[in-house]
């Protein structure tokens, strides 16, 4: 059977590349006569699997050299957890901005640690901008401000990632990680899950600058210290290995393609050409605040809906898969991470006109 156009919001669709090489070193990795899947987690081929998959991730994100790059498993969502865990003081607090519905999540997580203070929020408009920040807030007590990078459901994302001055950016970038340039040294910390623009689902990546480990008041278990995992190169125990492999693949195929610079110049047109269908369309519409939009996750509609319905039933049929949109949102979604080819976007886009042609 063919490949569909995944429009998936996560996991997300791979490279072809990617899987076939998979494919090709499954049953036996470089000549070793087993897969990964099969090797010990303290081999010498499994180091170099983690260690290159660190390095080329350091390298495509400039990562400077204070910061360690942790391998977790328990999802973007266990780092609501762990950041207030690790980084939330007795005596402390820290604020979060509000900007849909993982912010809501890791702020309901931050609560059952300490104190939680709401810096912004853009609930009164449905979470379709991202707020202004007042910095002037902060005093020594703040232990850390959190942001969501990129909006997964709503479609939003800072364009630019904002000055906390002393007080250390913790940033959910789950869903735009390796999209666009960034300079790490603007972060305290940076987590992310894996199955959207990284690789599999099954691994977190961590990178977190090295002043904020060990900051840690109480006694937390060691599963959940990010000290354990950066004394232990992320091995204390068996880690995700495949899930880990699959990044590695990922990113050496980031790299190939001429890491960030060209990708988020992909991502940028393939976006555009998206918006554009919508903006110039009578049907479909947007609700996202336009300099706010997202480049990874466009969520559109039309106002009937029986129409959006439609619209996701038959852009199947032509091989337009995932199109549905979340269930707060409504209408239509199109994830297009950094592995959605540009033919997927225009094939929705040629998708969206004939359909409007036929419908409106
Ligand atoms: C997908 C997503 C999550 C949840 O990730 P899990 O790995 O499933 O826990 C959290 N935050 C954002 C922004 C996401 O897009």
């Amino acid at each position: 059977m063919g490949r569909v156009f995944n429009f998936s919001a996560g996991p997300a669709q791979l490279p072809e590349s990617v899987l076939e090489r998979a494919q090709k070193e499954l049953l036996s990795y470089r000549g070793k006569g087993m897969s990964v899947m099969e090797m010990s987690h303290r081999s010498s081929d499994f180091t170099a699997i983690i260690e290159s998959a660190e390095t080329l991730l350091r390298e495509l994100m400039a990562i400077p050299d204070n910061y360690k790059v942790l391998f977790i498993q328990g999802g973007a969502s266990l780092q609501f957890s762990m950041v207030p865990m690790n980084l939330l003081k007795e005596n402390g607090h820290a604020y979060y901005v509000n900007t849909g519905s993982w912010s809501k999540k890791a702020i309901a997580e931050a609560k059952k640690v300490g104190d939680t203070r709401i810096l912004a929020s853009s609930d009164d408009k449905n979470f379709t901008y991202i707020p202004e920040l007042n910095v002037n807030q902060f005093n020594d007590q703040t232990n850390y401000v959190h942001i969501t990078t990129n909006n997964t459901i709503e479609g939003t994302r800072y364009i630019e990632i904002p000055s906390t001055g002393n007080v250390p950016l913790i940033a959910d970038a789950s869903s735009n990680i390796l999209s666009e340039q960034w300079d790490v040294s603007k972060f305290g910390l940076i987590y992310a899950g894996a199955q959207k623009n990284l690789g599999i689902s099954g691994l977190t990546i961590v990178i977190i600058r090295e002043d904020l480990l060990n900051q840690a008041t109480t006694n937390i278990p060691t599963m959940l210290n990010y000290e354990t995992y950066a004394k232990n190169n992320s091995l204390y125990n068996t880690p995700p290995t495949f899930a880990i492999y699959m990044t590695m693949l990922l990113l050496e195929w980031l790299k190939e393609r001429g890491g960030v610079p060209a990708i988020e110049e992909e991502n940028i047109t393939k976006s555009a050409l998206l918006y554009n269908a919508i903006d110039e369309s009578k049907l479909f519409y947007s609700k996202v605040n336009k300099v706010d939009r997202s480049l990874m996750n466009i969520p559109f509609m039309t106002d009937s809906d029986e129409l959006n319905k439609r619209f996701v039933k038959e852009a199947e049929r032509e091989g337009l898969h995932q199109l549905k949109g979340h269930r707060s949102v409504g209408g239509m979604r199109a994830s297009i991470y950094n592995s959605m080819p540009v033919e997927g976007v225009q094939a929705l886009v040629d998708f969206i006109k004939d359909f409007e042609r036929k419908y409106q």
